[in-house]
């Protein structure tokens, strides 16, 4: 369950129980600013989906989907059913009925009671999807173009073509018509332009067939970050066919976006991270010149040493690449606003830091993991991925 408290810094935040001696405080107001720093570079026609899949990228998709909704958001992106299910009762217990859930990556034949119990709407490609859902008469089906990220979407022509046919001899509703970009991240990208070519030659085929389905949609965070995309692309392939436009955001909620390729970022600058990742202090020893620690004894005491132990490690996400050795730096947490360095190996559930230049450190302390002072680029820098990764890793409430 989640707690809405006062943090020690005096902000008002939820709070969400690990099953694990850390914890994660989320701020709802960051949250909402940044949902409205995307509804204002999307454009007041274009609606803006808010992806909350993998648990809202490790933020509790539950409490994520509330607070969204109580921002303004009316659509939400969720991975499968199993999530759908949890994000719609969530919303209904605080009273947020009318809230649209959309399955973006997939169905098994066993998960179409679902998407009518939870009056989910789905994304499909393939004609066994679109059998599978016969039992779901009504169902509301968003159609996935493939325009080049190879992943999931039907072609456009002939395949477009049986897909639909099939849609409507089950009486189900073509409700939306989307593809999704792979290099969005790159300004000027030739890919993002073929893949916008290939999915105009959908919209067309769509309309010749005199169909009318009620959303448009395509692009994510990093498409709105990118300073050549217009919005009005997107409004005007949808207006062609009496369509609301709509783009898909996710990681931006949460206050990151991956770094833009070849241009100036339009939102990455106004967004604040929502998660600060936070445990406590379990032990402080003195370590003397000769000592080692961790496993491997990667790192070797060269001086008299006050070592904090902290009750996290890698089977709670923290990354084991944030490990030092003597030769090289790895990461670092904060403790009363400074940095406290991570020393040697980081193992299961327990990790050491530097605390000699801190004072008055004492067990029970607060330690910032995660959050301003630490990002997860910073932690997604030494590991060689993206925050995204960072982020969803960080272990389950
Ligand atoms: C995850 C996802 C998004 C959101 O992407 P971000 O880069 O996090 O904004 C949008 N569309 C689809 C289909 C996705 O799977």
């Amino acid at each position: 369950m989640a707690l809405a408290v006062t943090n020690a810094e005096g902000e008002k935040t939820l709070q969400l129980e690990m099953p694990v001696r850390s914890w994660i405080e989320l701020s709802e107001e960051r949250l909402a600013n940044n949902f409205q720093v995307l509804r204002e570079r999307a454009g007041s026609a274009t609606c803006v989906l808010a992806v909350v899949k993998a648990n809202a990228y490790g933020h509790g998709e539950e409490h994520c989907a509330i607070a969204l909704a109580q921002a303004g958001a009316t659509w939400f992106g969720v991975a499968d059913v199993r999530e759908g299910a949890a994000v719609r009762r969530a919303l209904a217990a605080a009273g947020q009925s009318r809230a649209e859930i959309l399955v973006m990556c997939g169905l098994l034949p066993e998960d179409v009671p679902a998407v009518t119990e939870h009056r989910l709407s789905v994304v499909v490609w393939t004609l066994d999807q679109v059998t599978a859902l016969r039992s779901a008469a009504g169902s509301k089906l968003h159609v996935e173009i493939e325009t080049g990220m190879g992943r999931q979407g039907v072609r456009p022509g002939a395949e477009l073509d049986q897909l639909l046919d099939a849609i409507s001899d089950a009486r189900l509703v073509f409700a939306g018509l989307m593809t999704h970009f792979c290099s969005a991240e790159v300004v000027g990208s030739a890919r993002t332009r073929q893949q916008q070519t290939e999915f105009e030659r959908a919209v067309q085929q769509v309309h010749a067939r005199g169909l009318r389905p009620h959303w448009v949609h395509a692009g994510a965070s990093s498409t709105l970050n990118d300073p050549d995309w217009d919005p009005s692309w997107l409004s005007q392939l949808a207006e062609s066919l009496n369509a609301q436009p709509m783009v898909r955001c996710g990681i931006a909620l949460y206050g990151y976006c991956n770094p833009l390729q070849g241009g100036s970022p339009q939102i990455a600058p106004k967004l604040s991270p929502v998660m600060t990742w936070k445990t406590r202090v379990l032990d402080i020893r003195e370590m003397l010149t000769g000592n080692c620690i961790g496993y491997d004894s990667t790192f070797v005491v060269t001086g008299p040493m006050r070592v904090a132990l902290l009750p996290v490690g890698y089977a709670d996400g923290l990354r084991r690449s944030l490990s030092s050795t003597n030769r090289r730096e790895g990461g670092w947490v904060l403790i009363r606003d400074s940095r406290a360095p991570i020393l040697g190996r980081i193992s299961m559930n327990l990790t050491m830091v530097d605390v000699g230049a801190i004072e008055d450190v004492a067990s029970g302390d607060e330690v910032i993991l995660l959050g301003d002072g630490i990002d997860a680029d910073d932690h997604a820098r030494f590991a060689g991925t993206i925050s995204y990764e960072i982020l969803c890793g960080i272990r389950r409430p």
